[in-house]
C-alpha cells in the first residue's frame, strides 16, 4: 500500500510544510490507498514506456508512476508543493519535476528531450478547473503519445466517453472522437479525495488514434462542431447560420450538399456528418 494515501500521513507532511490546499488551483488530493495503483496500471505505465504526469500534487499517483515506468516527468504549478515532492518521490531516481503551468509548456519539445526511445503515456489526477483545456490542449498539439489517462468529474467523464450521436453527445465528445477513443474505466466517490469535493469522479482513457476518423479541413471542421453545440436546443440549420453568420438560404444548401437534415439537432450528428458540412463550407 501507498503510504501516501493515508491521509494520516498526508496531514503530517502537509502539516510540516505548513501547506494550505488552493480551491483555485483545483487541489484535491487522492486519500483512498486502491485509486493510484490501479490508474498508474490502467495506464499503460510499464518497462519502456515514459510518462507525462500533470499536477502530482503531493506525489500520490507519481509514486506509483515511478514504480511501474522507466521514467516519469511531474508538472506541477504550485512551487509550494516542490519540497514536498523532494520529500515524497526522494527513494526514486525516473522523475523529474517541472515547476510549470501546463497550459504553458511546449509539450512536444518536453517529449522530444526527456524520452527519447519510448513509448510515451499521460496520466494525471487534473485539477477540474481546467479539465477540458488540458485535455483539448494534449491532443490538438498532437503529441506522439499512445494514451491518456485522467481523473476527471464524474459528468465530464460520461460527455466525453458518451456515443457520437447519442442524447449525452456534446461538443468535446466530438471533438475528442476525432483525436482518440474514449473509455470509462472507473468511478471514484468524491469521498476519496482532500477536501471532498461535491461530486464523484471518474477515471477515463482516450487512445490516440493514429489518423483521424474522418478527412476535413480541422479549422472548419471545429468551427463547424463549435456552432452546432453552442445552442444545441435549436435545429442545426439555425445554430450554424447564426454561429457562422450564414444566411439561411446558403445554410440550406450547405446542409443539403452534406446529406444532413436541416431540422436535426447537434447531438444526433455523426463525425461524418460534421466533416461533410465543413467540406462543403
Ligand atoms: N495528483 C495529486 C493527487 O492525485 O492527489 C493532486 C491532484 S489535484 C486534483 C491537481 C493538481 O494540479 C494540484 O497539485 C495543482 O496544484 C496542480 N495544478 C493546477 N493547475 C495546474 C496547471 N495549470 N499546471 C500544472 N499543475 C496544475
Amino acid at each position: 500500500m501507498n503510504r501516501l494515501s493515508d491521509i494520516g500521513t498526508i496531514k503530517e507532511i502537509l502539516g510540516r510544510h505548513g501547506f494550505t490546499f488552493s480551491k483555485s488551483l483545483g487541489q484535491n488530493f487522492l486519500i483512498n490507498p486502491s485509486v493510484c495503483p490501479r490508474m498508474a496500471e490502467l495506464s499503460g505505465a510499464k518497462n519502456g514506456v515514459g510518462v507525462v504526469e500533470i499536477g502530482p500534487g503531493i506525489g500520490v499517483l507519481t509514486n506509483e508512476l515511478c514504480k511501474l515506468a522507466d521514467k516519469v516527468v511531474a508538472v506541477e504549478l504550485d512551487k509550494r508543493l516542490l519540497p514536498v515532492l523532494d520529500e515524497t518521490l526522494a527513494e526514486y531516481d525516473n522523475i523529474k519535476v517541472i515547476n510549470a503551468d501546463v497550459m504553458e509548456l511546449d509539450l512536444n519539445a518536453l517529449i522530444a528531450d526527456e524520452f527519447e526511445g519510448m513509448d510515451v503515456v499521460v496520466c494525471a489526477n487534473l485539477p477540474y478547473y481546467i479539465t477540458s483545456p488540458i485535455i483539448m490542449k494534449l491532443l490538438e498539439d498532437k503529441l506522439p503519445i499512445k494514451a491518456i489517462t485522467v481523473m476527471v468529474q464524474k459528468e465530464a467523464a460520461q460527455r466525453i466517453c458518451a456515443e457520437v450521436g447519442s442524447r449525452m453527445s456534446g461538443a468535446v465528445t466530438v471533438s475528442v472522437n476525432y483525436y482518440a477513443k474514449p473509455s470509462m474505466l472507473f468511478s471514484v466517490s468524491a469521498g476519496s479525495f482532500m477536501p471532498a469535493p461535491k461530486v464523484d469522479s471518474a477515471v477515463i482513457r482516450l487512445d490516440i488514434l493514429s489518423k483521424p476518423p474522418v478527412q476535413t479541413n480541422e479549422k472548419k471542421f471545429f468551427a463547424v462542431i463549435k456552432a452546432a453545440f453552442s445552442q444545441r436546443r435549436k435545429v442545426i440549420s439555425n445554430s450554424l447560420s447564426s454561429g457562422l453568420s450564414l444566411s439561411k438560404e446558403k445554410t440550406l444548401e450547405i446542409l443539403k450538399s452534406a446529406n444532413v437534415p436541416s431540422n436535426a439537432r447537434a447531438e444526433k450528428l455523426s463525425l461524418d456528418d460534421f466533416a461533410n458540412i465543413a467540406n462543403n463550407l
